[in-house]
């Protein structure tokens, strides 16, 4: 690395709540040469409340590769550099990867300002184990492709985490239901660090049912977190026991497996043989 190079600073801003930004980023925004934004337009209107007048340069998913090269060549001539996402940290589901790799490829100096990210700011308040995550980012858009992916997750160990749109959200919850069962244990966070931010910690079941009661609750921003299977599994086998058994005492298992998994949002071929398997295990009744 050049002594003379600059430096690429990757600075986080605020979520939603302006008071987010650290006296850090303040500094390194006022400070540095140029700041590449991902809406230049979005960004002027931070940096105007902030009272910052650093030029900015455009850069998003459809300039990146022409963007990065400028911006590469800028900080070996010397000019210090910071990257800004529209909201939250740079990367995180927003463009930059380009940028760092080829920074670091030319043995360039790239310093994180670290601040708001929602995916954090849900995990740390949705009530979930917080030993270990997998951020998902998006689901995918099509219904198939995300009941696969969902299908793909369905044991994993760790709390899952995605990003999801108001257009979506109910679909995401239905199909989440489909897969995960209704009784893993979930968290929605909706709007965080603004106005009517809410945070839920429910089943899927309870979440589906608690947005779909609501038009108010699928406006916004959210960030969807699913309890790890391990804790997920036991506590679904443990509701579809417990309404098996009951429905068993006047039902055929045909028939109370599919009343079981309307009543649980479970799968109905999986509720069907543990249905039989409870009842072949059922002692013979005295005549
Ligand atoms: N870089 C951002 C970060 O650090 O979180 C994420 C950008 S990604 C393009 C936008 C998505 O992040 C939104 O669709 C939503 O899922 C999530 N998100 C961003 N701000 C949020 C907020 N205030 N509350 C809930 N979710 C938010």
């Amino acid at each position: 690395m050049s002594r003379h190079s600059g430096v690429l600073y990757i600075v986080a801003t605020p979520i939603g709540n302006l008071e987010d930004v650290s006296a850090r980023a303040k500094r390194i925004l006022a400070e540095v040469d140029l700041i590449a934004a991902e809406d230049t337009r979005h960004s002027r209107k931070l940096l105007a409340a902030l009272g910052i007048r650093t030029p900015l340069q455009a850069y998003h998913n459809f300039n990146e590769h022409e963007a990065a090269r400028r911006l590469i060549e800028a900080l070996k001539a010397g000019r210090d550099v910071a990257l800004i996402a529209d909201a939250g940290t740079p990367l995180i589901n927003d463009p930059g990867y380009r940028l760092v790799s080829a920074a670091h490829a030319e043995g360039l100096q790239v310093v994180p300002v670290p601040g708001p990210a929602a995916l954090i700011a849900a995990f740390s308040a949705a009530g979930l184990p917080p030993t270990r995550f997998a951020f998902e980012g998006f689901a995918p858009d099509k219904h198939a492709a995300r009941l696969k992916i969902f299908t793909a997750l369905k044991t994993e160990r760790r709390t899952l985490i995605f990003y999801e749109t108001p257009q979506r959200i109910v679909h995401f919850l239905e199909d989440a239901v489909t897969v995960f069962g209704g009784m893993r244990p979930a968290a929605l966070a909706r709007e965080l660090t603004k106005k009517f931010e809410t945070i839920k910690k429910a089943n899927l079941a309870g979440l589906l049912a608690f947005v779909q009661a609501d038009e108010q609750q699928q406006k916004g921003e959210f960030v969807l977190l699913i309890g790890a299977a391990e804790a997920g599994t036991h506590a679904d086998e443990q509701e579809a026991r417990r309404v098996l058994s009951i429905l068993l005492d006047s039902l055929g298992v045909r028939q109370a497996a599919a009343i079981a998994a309307a009543l649980t949002g479970q799968r109905k071929n999986a509720l069907y043989e543990l249905a039989l398997k409870m009842h072949n295990e059922k002692p013979p009744t005295d005549k």
